[in-house]
């Protein structure tokens, strides 16, 4: 995968991170939290958590690093810079699964983060500013909403999620009282923008697109916005043996095209749009449906894309006489384009062939995002497949992705305030 002669000392550093030591940090966690069902049960704030945590921070304070918990759970290493004022660069992602999860989904993140301090730490590299690896604590959403840690640093934690119910009817401040923290301190893990001049995160794809393009890196151009709608079609509920067929009001047979049309507009449109609810009521066999409800989804990077598209979808759903309401309207988070460019520059030199692309799926960078610049990377999903005992990314390719990472982080230092 590497080149020739590498250029630049970024990438002959790059190039010096030791990919079998990632490998046989892989191999040690994946001893922690095996479930029985085969894949891993490392969920937030579980025994194994606990267990994969005290791994890293033993492996944390071996390259050096100052190691501390905060009021959620967040592992914090920190490695100081040589000059003063510099505000930290920080790498991060999650080590906490699902419910027979996999191996990879977070935990490259926070490995090869630890792959790329190890580095500087053996090579006795001196940056100008401080680094901070962070494992953030319960990202995935076994806990109420997930990115859990994330959210309560950068301030975007609601306080009733509190009491709001986890995965198995338990709290997320009962989870964390058996954790061992104290949920009333939580606003404890408030940083500020003052905190962080940029944030970096690798991350497996979650997709199949990567893979099946023969691409072994992707330069993530930002978090798709998701935008929910409601949408009610009305008919006249009625005796499905005695009404004449051309005497009907169907709700359902009004909502029918409407199901292909999402499949149209999105493809139209160049984005993902999903129905994945439908209801039909009053839901009896002998009668006529009275009124269908189902949610639509869409996901795209740019606003432009999502309203073109809403625009389109409710005047479809209006003309056959349905309610069309906006649910939700989550923001896209763009990558901050001085780091995608390093990121490019990087893969570059280092021979490693790259496309930019979208995140489809949400993660702890788009928390942080309100308080740096960030920016991802991707590498590849085999056969697409995460959150599941099969997810899998070939060695060479977790290692690809961390030295794309180290060199990113050493292109920021040099550049960044
Ligand atoms: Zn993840």
């Amino acid at each position: 995968m590497l080149g020739s002669a590498p250029q630049s000392e970024t990438a002959r550093l790059a190039a010096l991170l030791d990919g079998p030591r990632l490998e046989r940090d892989f191999a040690a966690f994946a001893e922690i939290g095996r479930s029985a069902a085969g894949g891993y049960d490392r969920i937030a704030y579980s025994p194994a958590d606990r267990e994969a945590r005290n791994w890293l921070i033993l492996e944390m304070r071996a390259v050096g690093l100052d190691v501390r918990e905060d009021a959620v759970g967040n592992i914090i290493g920190r490695r100081e810079g040589s000059e003063a004022g510099c505000k930290a660069i920080a790498i991060g992602s999650h080590t906490d699964s699902v419910p027979s999860g996999g191996n990879y989904d977070g935990v490259l993140g926070v490995l090869g983060g630890l792959a790329c301090l190890r580095t500087l730490h053996d090579r006795h590299v001196q940056l100008r500013h401080p680094v901070e690896l962070i494992d953030f604590a319960a990202e995935e959403a076994t806990m109420p909403g997930g990115t859990v840690g994330s959210r309560a640093m950068a301030g975007l934690l609601p306080p009733e999620l509190l009491d709001a119910k986890a995965f198995d009817g338990q709290t997320l401040a009962e989870h964390m009282r058996a954790f061992g923290l104290d949920p009333a301190q939580w606003r404890r893990a408030r940083r500020q923008a003052k905190d962080f001049s940029a944030y970096l995160e690798l991350h497996i794809e979650q997709g199949g697109v990567l893979e099946a393009e023969g691409i072994p890196v992707g330069v993530v151009a930002g978090i798709v916005g998701i935008r929910r709608y409601a949408v009610t079609f009305h008919g006249i509920a009625n005796h499905a043996g005695t009404t004449p067929m051309a005497a009907r009001k169907d709700a359902l047979v009004f909502a029918a095209p409407f199901i292909g049309e999402v499949q149209r507009i999105a493809i139209a449109h160049g984005i993902v749009g999903t129905i994945g609810t439908l209801q039909i009521f009053p839901a009896a066999p002998s009668v006529i449906p009275g009124q269908v409800r189902l949610d639509v989804e869409i996901r795209a990077i740019s606003e432009t894309l999502l309203d073109g598209a809403e625009a389109e979808l409710r005047s479809v759903a209006e003309r056959s006489g349905a309610t069309f309401t906006a649910v939700s309207d989550k923001h896209p988070v763009r990558s901050a384009p001085g780091i995608m460019h390093h990121m490019t520059k990087v893969c570059a030199e280092l021979g490693i062939v790259q496309k930019t692309m979208p995140s489809g799926a949400g993660h702890d960078a788009m928390c942080i995002a309100t308080l740096a610049p960030q920016g991802m990377i991707f590498v590849p999903s085999r056969a697409g497949i995460s959150h599941a005992p099969e997810e899998f990314t070939e060695p060479e390719q977790c290692v690809a992705g961390a030295r794309v990472l180290l060199g990113t982080l050493l292109e920021v230092d040099a550049t960044f305030a």
